[in-house]
């Protein structure tokens, strides 16, 4: 049944008329909040494997490998195979911050990546301050070439917040980039956390509104989650900090959607975070619970992605 936002796979039925499979792969990337460049710590809910597993969408787990790109498609297209009949794939470098190399590194790894004729595009997560004009000019050929986004992980639009979990950028340097990409017309994904730190609900609602007016691509909602191995695990334990319930979480993501411009694709309203290193909230493990949630109360209300948008 069609859902009541614009979700990812609405989109590639629209544009290719296939089913398309996300591939994470490892390019042995590091990030400058990890390697010492800005911090080491990471920011807060970043575990060791980077970036917050819980941001995941993948259908494997990310793993560190040597393996060059080409082996680490072969490998998760045989793992896949019997699950879909002839689907297309992305690449998608997400763990890290994936332009956090040399540019010729960059063009070698991107190339490799989408060598295999089914594979559509290329997804890249990053930082704003990761992203050079050279980087920009390499994203542009691939935009031209087939499927593109950058993702961004924004989180909030909050700079007290963002100090908070230690992000490292300021929200200035974010849409000075923001600009620049989408004069280069490349697709942009924008990650919203809920539920961080010292955020109320109006704050989130604020992020929402602020990235719909920016009109990116796409946009990926999370709920926080409490990693094993991130300084958020302390944080957790030694604080008064409360995580949003199940029911406060459904609420706000239809609250979001309903103020999100309908034309972005829905890429993500919940996680696929590893089960082995969540430490809380227990009920994002129920993924299918908190989807179905979140249709019901949609259906519910009577409203859909966009009703409440001021476009
Ligand atoms: S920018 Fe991403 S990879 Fe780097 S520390 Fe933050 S969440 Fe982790």
């Amino acid at each position: 049944m069609k859902k009541a936002y614009y979700t990812l796979n609405d989109y590639f039925k629209e544009t290719c008329q296939t089913k398309v499979v996300k591939l994470s792969l490892d390019g042995g990337f590091t990030c400058p909040n990890r390697d010492g460049s800005l911090d080491t710590r990471g920011c807060l809910f970043c575990s060791e494997l980077g970036s917050g597993e819980f941001t995941g969408d993948t259908v494997s787990t990310f793993i560190r490998t040597d393996s060059d790109i080409k082996s680490q498609i072969s490998a998760q297209k045989e793992r896949l195979k019997s699950k879909w009949e002839n689907p297309k794939y992305m690449s998608y470098f997400q763990n890290y911050s994936n332009t956090y190399k040399s540019i010729d590194a960059l063009r070698s790894l991107y190339e490799e990546a989408t060598q295999d004729e089914s594979i559509l595009g290329l997804a890249v997560a990053t930082r704003p301050d990761c992203i050079s004009d050279e980087v920009i000019d390499l994203f542009a050929t691939y935009s031209e070439k087939g499927f593109f986004w950058v993702e961004l992980g924004l989180q909030t639009m909050h700079e007290e917040t963002a100090e908070r979990i230690r992000r490292h950028y300021s929200l200035t340097h974010f849409e000075a980039i923001y600009r620049k990409l989408m004069k280069q017309h490349i697709n942009i994904v924008l990650h919203v956390i809920f539920g961080l730190p010292g955020e109320n609900r109006a704050q989130m609602l604020d992020t929402v509104a602020y990235v719909s007016s920016l009109k990116p691509f796409g946009v990926k909602f999370h709920m926080l989650n409490v990693l094993k191995g991130s300084d958020l695990e302390s944080y957790y334990y030694e604080t008064e900090f409360q995580l949003l319930t199940q029911e406060a979480y459904i609420q706000l993501v239809c609250d979001a959607l309903e103020r999100l411009d309908s034309k972005i694709v829905v890429h993500r309203v919940t996680g696929d975070g590893p089960k082995a290193l969540l430490i809380a909230p227990n009920w994002i493990k129920h993924k299918r619970a908190v989807l179905n949630g979140i249709d019901k109360e949609l259906k519910r209300r009577g409203t859909y992605q966009g009703i409440y948008s001021h476009a």
